[in-house]
């Protein structure tokens, strides 16, 4: 993206209209753009927008309220930003509340302190450096910008690949039943059996291809659907989806008191199914107990947890199980594409959220995941 004439200019604000016009000569005569404000206002508007090149504040304009302001739009800079701020202060007498906001800016980011009276020399060469350190970050930007569109290229690719991919595998399976059907007597056994090999195999592409679309479907997630739910509402969801399953493996299911958090339902249900729906799976002889339950904590919000007493996974792949298509067993073994917690993952991410899991081979596992409250 090209940068606008505001992203290259240095925004002063400078109550006192002498420093504001000396730094605007100073400024001007090293070829920097130069905007003064009248009123701290003024730099907000330009800041809020989030196009500048640096900021210059004299001291005396750092009332409580404009340190407020600032501190607010420095928190919610883009992941690239750094804003850099060069804080104008008194020499030889500062008062112990200058001192005090002075440090409440340095806390804020990339903030230089430069006293007064100023070098025209030094004021030029902390400019010139904030600027280098502000082009990098519009680097950066660029940098993060053309991998997102390489990603939503990718992603497009994917799911017009998977989706293409439907309908020759539908012929496929369909075909070879039908030759099963009509002709299988005619097959000697081997015949019968490379037969039953192609139709397992189409119906196993068929839903790799399904999962796929799947995985890829989340980045086209309904925009209009709320985004917040209610997890026990989730849960019911998913249970009920996966009530052959619970019926037939004799599964007991308990949860504890759920929240409401900031996510589509679609999205918490999908990760409950897949969660759920993998400890009934991955059980062992005994039948299968899984306990879901949330809890709050002060850094990452909620902390949910599903808690099975299935196989277990061993330390070595506890990482690798988040991969697309990665598995521990064979298809003949355990069914399954592999793509089930690369789902959970794609989606506790796009949340700013983390999933993990903690296991003992032989006695279960628990899988975690935050949801910012
Ligand atoms: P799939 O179940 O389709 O193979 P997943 O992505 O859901 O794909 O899981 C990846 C792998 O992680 C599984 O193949 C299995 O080996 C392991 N796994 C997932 N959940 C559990 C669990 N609750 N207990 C034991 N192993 C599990």
């Amino acid at each position: 993206m090209p940068r606008s004439p505001q992203e290259e200019t240095v925004f002063v604000l400078a109550p006192t209209g002498r420093d504001a016009r000396l730094i605007g000569e100073v400024l001007e005569s090293a070829g920097v753009k130069v905007s003064i404000c009248a009123v701290p206002s003024d730099l907000f508007t330009a800041l809020g927008s989030g196009a500048a090149a640096a900021a210059i504040i004299s001291e005396e304009a750092l009332s409580r309220e404009t340190r407020d302001c600032l501190a607010k739009l420095m928190a919610d800079q883009p992941f690239w930003s750094d804003l850099p701020i060069i804080l104008l202060t008194f020499a030889g007498r500062p008062s112990t509340l200058n001192i005090a906001a002075a440090q409440a800016m340095e806390a804020l980011g990339n903030v230089t302190l430069l006293e007064r009276p100023i070098r025209p020399e030094t004021l030029r060469l902390a400019v010139r450096a904030a600027l280098r350190t502000r082009m990098r970050q519009y680097q950066l930007r660029s940098h993060e910008e053309s991998l997102q569109e390489a990603i939503g290229e990718l992603e497009q690719f994917a799911y017009s690949a998977s989706h293409d991919l439907k309908e020759p595998l539908r012929n496929i399976s369909i075909f070879s039943e039908l030759l099963e059907k009509q002709y299988g007597e005619t097959f000697d056994g081997r015949g019968q059996e490379y037969c039953r090999f192609v139709r397992t195999s189409a119906l196993r592409m068929e839903q790799l291809v399904e999962d796929l679309l799947n995985y890829t479907k989340l980045s086209n997630a309904n925009e209009n659907e709320p985004v917040f739910s209610e997890a026990a509402k989730c849960l019911e969801m998913a249970i009920a989806n996966l009530s052959q399953a619970i019926e037939e493996s004799h599964a007991v299911i308990e949860a504890g008191p759920l929240p409401s958090v900031p996510m589509r339902s679609t999205h918490l249900y999908q990760i409950f199914q897949n969660l759920i729906g993998n400890a009934i799976k991955y059980r062992r002889e005994e039948h299968p107990h899984v306990a879901i339950t949330a809890t709050q904590d002060p850094k990452f919000g909620w902390r949910f947890a599903v808690e099975d007493n299935g196989i277990g996974i061993r330390p070595e792949y506890q990482e690798r199980i988040f991969g697309l298509f990665k598995r521990l067993h064979s298809a003949t073994k355990y069914t399954g594409t592999g793509i089930g917690l690369a789902i959970c993952q794609r989606i506790v991410q796009r949340y700013g959220g983390r999933i993990w899991v903690e296991s003992e081979p032989g006695r279960g596992s628990i899988f975690f995941f935050t949801v910012r409250a």
